[in-house]
């Protein structure tokens, strides 16, 4: 397995509606693999792939003690609506309240090519509500009104002013202080 790097907003792969993957092949599963671990040394909650800089379908969470891969998911039920802080790894250190449905029921691939549905409430719905977001191109600060977007956007520029690139290397869990 191997730490992937992180794209930051700016990338243009996070505004990217990513590829269905239709058969899940070894390619995939190394793919899961790695976002996994890469989730982990992030402390991250959940990873679309198109923030590794792959625009596929496929995406990891691990919320609410539930560990799982979700290869071409599709929401099939919502339910009610829930506010929450929210933040991304794209995005380190700009969070928000996010309003979303409650409740979802997702259909997706595992890492073994298999069908699966999901119920999910609380931080799991959301965390899965994010992650296909990203997989349509669309990041949490899209939910927000347009004034409170234009002001977290100029402070993300006005900190990430001198930055050469919107790539972010990922440091082993194991390197860090916990
Ligand atoms: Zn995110």
């Amino acid at each position: 397995m191997s730490l992937l790097s992180l794209h930051l907003l700016g990338s243009p792969v996070l505004r990217q509606r990513s590829a269905e993957v239709g058969a899940v092949d070894e390619d995939v599963r190394r793919l899961v693999d790695d976002m996994f671990e890469t989730m982990d040394a992030a402390h991250g909650v959940g990873l679309a792939a198109n923030q590794v800089g792959i625009a596929r379908r496929v995406a990891v969470v691990d919320a609410d003690g539930d560990r799982f891969a979700m290869i071409d998911p599709v929401v099939v039920e919502t339910e009610g609506s829930s506010t929450a802080e929210e933040g991304c790894l794209s995005i380190p250190e700009i969070y928000a309240d996010v309003t979303r449905p409650e409740r979802v029921v997702i259909e997706a691939l595992d890492r073994e090519g298999n069908r699966y549905r999901r119920e999910a409430t609380g931080l799991k719905a959301r965390a899965i509500q994010h992650e296909i977001d990203h997989l349509d191109g669309i990041l949490f600060l899209d939910h927000l009104s347009l004034m409170r977007r234009q002001m977290l956007m100029s402070r993300w520029r006005r900190e990430h002013k001198d930055d050469t690139s919107h790539i972010k290397e990922v440091q082993p869990a194991a390197d860090r202080a916990e």
